[in-house]
């Protein structure tokens, strides 16, 4: 028997290798168009960036190595041509030996996928690439040594992107993403997602959401990066990371079936023809949950379909592939982030009737060091339990859970399988009740009606004002943050102060992570009070969800503490989660004495903001924060005021201003008053209503159903607010390009500049409801990061503040 193998990386060198273990006396052809075979593809971005110091790392074997352990003839730098079926040979082509035909018994497709390459204009400047190989790899690698130290642009937010992000950020260079969907990582849905974006923005990595590339064009030797919204990213090199192409050409000209996405093939892995075979990122299968086509583009898949393909090629049809459901684990700076099955957003969009629960648990115990919070998201069918997909996001233990998670999910367990599933347990490794268990027994508790919850965007887009919201944490988690229009009764105040909550309305409760929240909800709910619900990871969720993504400009990997080391306290808080680490600080800085400092550290990523909205509202110093591994180390100096333990902003210092108009000047006037209001640490609120509305408008805006009202308006008002004309001197037009050139050229920002500056600095921009109901305006028309709320919001706001404008 002959048996010849197209690629030779992942599942071709996979397929040799077993064809060779079951089959000693096979002839085996391995015919790969690169230098290397069998070499680590998923190791490239670590060795581009110096975690991997050796290169020969990369390779799992030599051809030499290779042919001589296995007895196969590796003919690398071998192109396969063309295939013909019928006459059973592959033409190939190899630059000493020219073209020749080599003969097969049976033949095997491995040749993976190709990186997309858009052919916008300039793609071809030097400094764009791409990463598949070790080729692309050398070509990076050798630019960044000539031009060491300088800016890049990552084009796409997928794993191998922001693998790459972390990657030139710790060889020292400034990197941008940029990503045409509202969030990085596709495969998990935004809440998850958004502890990504706050990593990433920590390590200093500017992420442009929602923008696509335009162009590209030469800027004085750099390359100019040309969004869709206007903006332009200068920077030295660029990596196009958008996603690759199942290579089916050699499939397609050879007239075997292709599949709607990669070359077509049954369970045995067989493709139309009898004696081909296919595997790896070239092929498309049948998703277990779904039953539609689907690629992986994983290792793993590749080499599990490499076995079974070559057991099938030896042993006659035998093995099924049971399919991949996409278990995927990336490592984003500190943080893992791992998913498996299917997440809410493409359960949506199949239809699929689903619920969700969210927790965050220790990753292990508490008590013992190391510990860090680990958020598990599970998807599951209401009614039945079953699991259709989990993510688990952490700086810890993310990649054991979400592979017992896979297994579940796999073989079509339920939430009822995942309470039951038994772990092993010490403390240096999980708890008593794993993070996967509480998981389990939050969405049991969901499906059996016990729990009723509220999603983060529910309550984020809920008219307020019909509802009663109440913060069940502590007055000191309160005082650090809350959720607009929510009032605190702590807990273990509930009982005593039930009076105080309405029985009119239905009532929402949230806590940090969701465990305080229930049992709050099941106080009130065993005292009459019928419509209860918990918000659904907490505030911890909602709040990094619907945060701004600010990106940490002064970002430095080490930020050395300028105390003397004698001076400084050291406190431990690792393993507690908030507002476990802000006690503690507090209650260490209360005994020590004004002018002395403490260093702090925790696991707890939020820690660091926390710690500095704690040391504005109570009158001390935030010396210094920094981050390793994970490891938060927060440096604070005890004020020479006695801390009040209130708010340090006093309410009524706050302003508030009432956009009615959507004149561009006018527009630009509101946002250079709300920027330097809260230049001075004032809470800002601008309540959009009316025309004011066009302000706040997405340029590139989701399609949503409008009645012939909300067309007509959306048909007679400026789209965006690059449509805004000047209250005066418009001239048709003419004049507000005039304004627009004539602030360029002064270097005065932009509209749309300070309109970004201002919700960066915290600027709450709130939509009338009215207006919008009125105009037909849907949310989704609106930026992110807008709160929508009625005139009592905004007069809320008013009695709050001292000065209220009227633009
Ligand atoms: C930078 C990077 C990081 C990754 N990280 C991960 C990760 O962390 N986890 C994970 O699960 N997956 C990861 N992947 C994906 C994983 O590497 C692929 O899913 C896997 O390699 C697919 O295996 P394959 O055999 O189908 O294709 P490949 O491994 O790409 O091998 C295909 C080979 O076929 C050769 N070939 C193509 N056409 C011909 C021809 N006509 N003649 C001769 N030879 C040909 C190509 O030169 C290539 O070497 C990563 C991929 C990249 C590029």
């Amino acid at each position: 028997m002959k048996y010849v193998i197209i690629g030779g990386v992942a599942g071709g060198a996979t397929a040799a290798a077993r064809l060779r273990r079951l089959d000693e006396k096979c002839e085996i052809v391995l015919i790969e168009k690169g230098q290397h075979i069998s070499y680590a593809n998923c190791g490239l971005p670590y060795y581009i960036g110096g975690v991997i110091a050796d290169r020969d790392r990369l390779f799992v074997q030599t051809p030499a190595a290779f042919s001589k352990r296995f007895n196969i003839d590796v003919r690398t730098e071998t192109e396969a041509l063309c295939i013909d079926t019928k006459l059973k040979t592959v033409t190939v082509s190899n630059g000493v030996r020219g073209m020749y035909t080599e003969s097969y018994d049976k033949l095997l497709l491995a040749p993976g996928a190709l990186p997309v390459r858009p052919q916008l204009p300039g793609i071809g400047l030097d400094g764009i690439f791409t990463l598949r190989n070790v080729a692309d790899t050398d070509r990076i690698k050798a630019f960044m040594e000539g031009h060491p130290g300088r800016k890049a642009v990552i084009v796409g937010g997928g794993f191998i992107g922001l693998e790459m992000a972390e990657n030139l950020v710790h060889a020292g260079w400034t990197v941008s993403v940029v990503e045409m969907a509202p969030q990085v990582l596709a495969p998990i849905d935004y809440s998850m997602a958004s502890f990504v974006h706050q990593e990433l923005t920590s390590h200093g990595v500017e992420l442009h959401l929602e923008k696509a590339v335009k162009s590209f064009e030469n800027a004085g030797g750099s390359i100019g990066v040309n969004l869709s919204d206007g903006q332009t990213l200068v920077a030295d090199m660029v990596l196009l990371s958008i996603g690759v192409r199942p290579n089916t050409k050699l499939a397609e000209v050879a007239g075997l079936k292709l599949g709607k996405r990669g070359i077509s093939v049954n369970e045995y892995m067989q493709t139309s023809n009898p004696d081909v075979y296919a595997v790896g990122d070239a092929v498309e299968f049948v998703h277990p949950l779904t039953a539609e086509p689907w690629l992986s583009l994983l290792a793993g898949p590749a080499n599990r379909q490499a076995r079974v393909a070559a057991d099938n090629i030896v042993k006659g049809n035998s093995e099924s592939y049971e399919g991949s459901i996409g278990t995927a684990v990336a490592k984003v700076f500190g943080l893992t982030i791992a998913t498996a099955g299917l997440p809410a957003k493409q359960l949506k969009q199949r239809g699929i009737a689903y619920a969700s629960s969210t927790t965050t648990s220790a990753s292990h115990a508490g008590y013992y060091p190391g510990s860090f919070p680990l958020t598990t998201k599970l998807t599951f069918d209401p009614h039945t339990g079953r699991l259709y997909g989990a993510q688990c996001v952490g700086h810890d233990g993310a990649d054991k859970r979400i592979d017992q998670l896979a297994l579940i999910i796999k073989h079509g367990g339920t939430v009822r399988d995942v309470m039951a599933i038994e772990q092993a347990y010490a403390p240096p490794f999980s708890s008593a009740k794993d993070p996967i268990a509480i998981a389990g027994y939050v969405a049991g508790n969901i499906i059996n009606g016990s729990m009723p919850v509220v999603y983060w965007r529910e309550l984020r887009d809920a008219d307020r004002q019909k509802l009663t919201l109440i913060d069940v944490r502590t007055k000191e988690e309160f005082a650090l943050g809350a959720i607009d229009g929510a009032i605190n009764i702590p807990l273990d105040d509930i009982r005593d102060r039930i009076g105080e909550i309405p029985h009119d309305k239905p009532i929402v409760v949230y806590c940090a992570v969701g465990l305080r929240g229930y049992l709050a909800q099941r106080i009130l709910l065993g005292r009459g009070y019928s419509h209860v619900r918990n918000l659904s990871g907490g505030y911890k969720l909602y709040s990094s969800a619907t945060r701004p993504i600010v990106t940490v400009k002064s970002y430095k990997p080490e930020m050395a503490s300028p105390e003397k080391p004698s001076t400084i306290l050291r406190l431990d808080a690792c393993g507690l989660s908030c507002p476990g680490p802000i006690i503690k600080l507090k209650q260490t800085v209360d005994s020590m004495s004004p002018g002395s400092s403490v260093e702090v550290t925790a696991t707890d990523p939020g820690f660091p903001r926390d710690a500095r909205a704690w040391c504005e509202s109570t009158g001390n110093s935030f010396v210094s924060a920094s981050e390793a591994d994970g490891l938060q180390k927060v440096v604070v100096r005890k004020g020479s005021g006695v801390p009040t333990g209130q708010p340090a902003l006093a309410p009524q210092r706050n302003k508030t201003l009432i956009m009615f108009s959507d004149d561009l000047d006018r527009a630009i006037a509101t946002f250079v008053l709300a920027n330097g209001a809260a230049a001075t640490g004032t809470k800002v609120s601008i309540f959009f209503t009316f025309w004011g509305l066009n302000v706040i408008k997405k340029e590139h805006k989701p399609r949503v159903r409008k009645d012939f009202f909300g067309r007509m308006f959306s048909w007679m008002l400026p789209s965006s607010s690059r449509k805004l004309h000047l209250s005066q001197m418009s001239f048709c037009g003419l004049g507000d390009r005039l304004m627009r050139f004539i602030m360029r050229r002064k270097g005065i920002e932009q509209l749309e500049d300070l309109r970004q500056a201002a919700m960066d600095a915290g600027v709450e921009f709130i939509a009338c409801q009215m207006t919008m109901d009125m105009m037909g305006i849907a949310k989704e028309e609106l930026l992110d990061g807008v709160t929508v709320g009625g005139v009592a919001t905004y007069m809320q706001r008013a009695e709050q503040a001292n000065v209220n404008l009227f633009i």
